[in-house]
């Protein structure tokens, strides 16, 4: 009887453990196109919205040798380094929150979105970092309409005025944007402010007017969606001063890239980038000089 009991045991010891293994290989199941993490209590989901190629001749301010070098070292031939779009959902208990759209319908934000699991339905907020059509073509599907029904979309004060304030320049823009204004679903903001409970919007400007960042609070770690800090992740960590022909006000963009970096570095945050190879979640470490790297979190 004894050694029957002892059987059922060890079964049932087996049976816990190899459970165990299942869920956590099925937890931590990745697919290209989506990557779950979490971030102190903060459940987070980059999405791949697109991958490609960006050109050498958009660094500014280093030299033809100082890229090739770079280049060389990921095995970059050619005259481009790779390149990435990806968004990120952060579940709230207000429900789930979206940093940026993507490309639009074209691109893979929303059949990824599908592979995480993540109805577009399910999407109540939309966080803006900036207006450049990678980070807001993805609000309206293919005949024009809110992709998102059930989203508020938030964004910076200075931002829209500077897109929307009736100039040419924000016709793409519009498109995207009054889908969801003729709603009542769209709200401003100014840096600073607590956009959702736990959630505050920190001041970014300089690769467009009103270019922000959300920091969110997760317990023991936050968490900062930094949008545009960084283009080309090959380069920028290790040159902070390296500029991006989109940056609208160049100067000042790097000036908030070399100040966030160092603040990253710092106090050890995780930060998550529109542009950084995907997942494109990590932390940021001060190197030599002026330098820093990125270490994606596992
Ligand atoms: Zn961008």
């Amino acid at each position: 009887m004894k050694g029957y009991f002892g059987f059922l045991v060890a079964i049932a010891g087996l049976v816990f453990v190899l459970t165990l293994v299942l869920s956590r290989s099925q937890a931590y199941a990745q697919k290209a196109g989506f990557y779950k993490a979490k971030v102190g209590n903060l459940e987070v989901t980059a999405i791949s919205d697109a991958t490609g190629e960006m050109g050498f001749g958009l660094l500014g301010e280093l030299t033809n040798e100082q890229i090739s070098l770079e280049a060389a070292k990921v095995g970059s031939g050619g005259q481009a380094f790779p390149s990435y779009v990806n968004a990120f959902v952060v579940d709230l208990p207000s429900g789930k929150a979206l940093v940026d759209t993507g490309n639009g319908p074209q691109a893979n934000l929303l059949k990824n979105l599908k592979e995480a699991g993540i109805d577009p339905a399910d999407i109540k907020v939309i966080l803006l970092t900036h207006f450049h059509m990678d980070h807001i073509g993805g609000l309206i599907d293919q005949s024009g309409n809110p992709a998102f029904p059930n989203a508020v979309v938030y964004a910076d004060t200075k931002e829209d005025e500077y897109w929307l304030g009736g100039n040419d320049r924000g016709q793409q823009a519009q498109k995207s944007i009054n889908p969801y204004k003729s709603s009542d679903r769209y709200k401003l903001f100014s840096p600073g402010d607590e956009v959702l409970p736990g959630v505050k919007a920190v001041e970014l400007y300089g690769h467009t007017p009103g270019h922000v960042g959300f920091l969110f609070e997760g317990g023991d770690e936050d968490f900062l969606a930094w949008g545009d800090i960084i283009h080309i992740a090959y380069v920028q960590f290790k040159y902070p001063e390296a500029t991006m022909q989109y940056d609208v006000d160049k100067p000042k963009a790097r000036e908030t890239r070399k100040k966030t970096l160092a603040e990253s570095a710092e106090n050890g945050q995780v930060v998550a980038g529109s542009h950084l190879p995907f997942p494109g979640i990590g932390r940021v470490s001060k190197t030599e000089g002026e330098s820093f790297t990125f270490k994606p979190i596992d």
